[in-house]
């Protein structure tokens, strides 16, 4: 039986994840699962699969989770430190699927202990990419890309070599506001940020894709795991979803990963790999789609795109920044306190700040440095007016 864990799991990946191993039932061992404030969901979860230890981020929930597992037999724990030491727990195949600057450490201890990492978290590449792929490499861990946009990049890179690959190319499906003139963006409501033309996955994600951070996050993403150049990397606009990403060779030719928009299909291929096994997902009806579009994706419309760039250019603890000052941008574009236009705005002097301060110019040696770099952003974001 192959030992699995969830950290996650009440989320949108979490929840795919056990939609797929819910149909081979004996095949799985479930080691570890953890959620955060949905303890209905979590206490459910770990009733139906049974792993050795549940855990809740947060301990003033730890009573609630307590009791809904009164008489199970599973272990019942709180905390940010007993995520980290669940995920030290023996496992052969560990989903990182928080949201977050939190997942980073069950990412880490997952390529520490050398087990198969299926990484949706795309904060761990981001903010310590370089120290999560060492590690991997240390320990002899792999690990296997989530993303769609990954997932697809990855796929297309079977039996490649990476040195012949000039291009990748990430598409986008524009977001919510996809349609909508420039000119309303600025009064653009959380609400209306929050529901996806595609794609259906939780609100922080579905918020940055109307915002192109999800995007922004995605192409550093990509130069972290493929270990490419920002100038190899490119994006564009493709309404449809179904091209998830391209990868353009030395001879011209570009190979496209296609599939319905239904994250079954990366969670399904991390879980099997290296087999392909057979997956009951919708199969795409492509004379009834009829056409892919594809539209340039415009920096000075999405500056969290040129933002990106320059974080890959600059590298060294700018990652670390650029994610903790979206998260706060966006917890407080979510709290009604900035406008959607004003996020980028908010990045981009928080990260002129941090640069200013010295603060973003050295290698983050381990965990800790990194960690410290998004606590000060954070702080510096949370007080900059807009
Ligand atoms: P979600 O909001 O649906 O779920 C997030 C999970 O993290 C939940 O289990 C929640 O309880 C937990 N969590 C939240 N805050 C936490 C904290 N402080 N400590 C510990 N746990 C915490 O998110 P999602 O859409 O499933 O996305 C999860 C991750 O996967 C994100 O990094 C996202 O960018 C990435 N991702 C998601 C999708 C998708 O289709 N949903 C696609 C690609 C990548
Ligand atoms: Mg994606």
């Amino acid at each position: 039986m192959r030992r699995v864990s969830i950290f996650g799991v009440t989320g949108s990946i979490g929840q795919n994840t056990l939609d797929l191993l819910r149909r081979d039932p004996t095949a799985y061992h479930l080691v570890a699962l953890s959620g955060g404030r949905n303890i209905v969901q979590l206490a459910r979860d770990a009733l139906e699969f049974s792993p050795e230890v549940v855990v809740t981020a947060f301990e003033d929930l730890l009573p609630e989770l307590q009791a809904a597992m009164a008489g199970s037999g599973v272990a019942v724990q709180a905390g940010a430190e007993a995520i980290a030491r669940a995920a030290e727990r023996p496992a052969d195949w560990i989903m990182s699927c928080i949201v977050g600057v939190a997942g980073l450490t069950p990412s880490l201890k997952a390529v520490q202990q050398g087990a198969t990492l299926a990484l949706a978290n795309k904060e761990s590449l981001v903010a310590a990419g370089p120290i999560l792929m060492a590690e991997a490499r240390r320990h002899g861990a792999t690990i296997l890309p989530v993303d769609s946009e990954h997932s697809a990049v990855f796929q297309a890179l079977i039996g490649e070599d990476i040195s012949t690959v000039e291009r990748i190319i990430i598409t986008a499906s524009g977001g919510a506001f996809r349609d909508w003139p420039q000119a309303d963006l600025a009064k653009a409501t959380p609400a209306q940020a929050q529901t996806h033309p595609n794609w259906s996955m939780g609100q922080r994600i579905t918020i940055d894709s109307a915002s192109m951070f999800n995007k922004a996050m995605e192409l550093i993403e990509t130069k972290e795991f493929f270990e490419v150049h920002e100038a190899q990397i490119e994006t564009i606009i493709h309404p449809e979803s179904l091209i998830h990403a391209m990868v353009g060779f030395h001879d011209g030719g570009i190979m496209a990963h296609v599939g319905p928009p239904d994250m079954r299909h990366a969670i399904g291929f991390a879980l099997h790999y290296p087999e392909r096994r057979s997956l009951d997902v919708a199969r795409l009806d492509l004379t009834q789609i009829g056409q892919f579009r594809f539209y340039e994706a415009d920096e000075a419309r999405y500056p969290a795109l040129r933002l990106a760039r320059e974080v890959m250019r600059q590298d060294k603890l700018w990652g670390a920044a650029f994610n903790a000052a979206k998260e706060v941008a966006l917890d407080r574009f979510i709290a009604g306190d900035i406008g959607f236009l004003d996020m980028a705005i908010l990045v981009e002097q928080a990260l002129g700040d941090m640069d200013r301060s010295g603060l973003l110019s050295t290698e983050p040696r381990d965990l800790m440095d990194v960690l410290q770099a998004d606590e000060t952003t954070r702080e510096r974001a949370r007080t900059i007016d807009v």
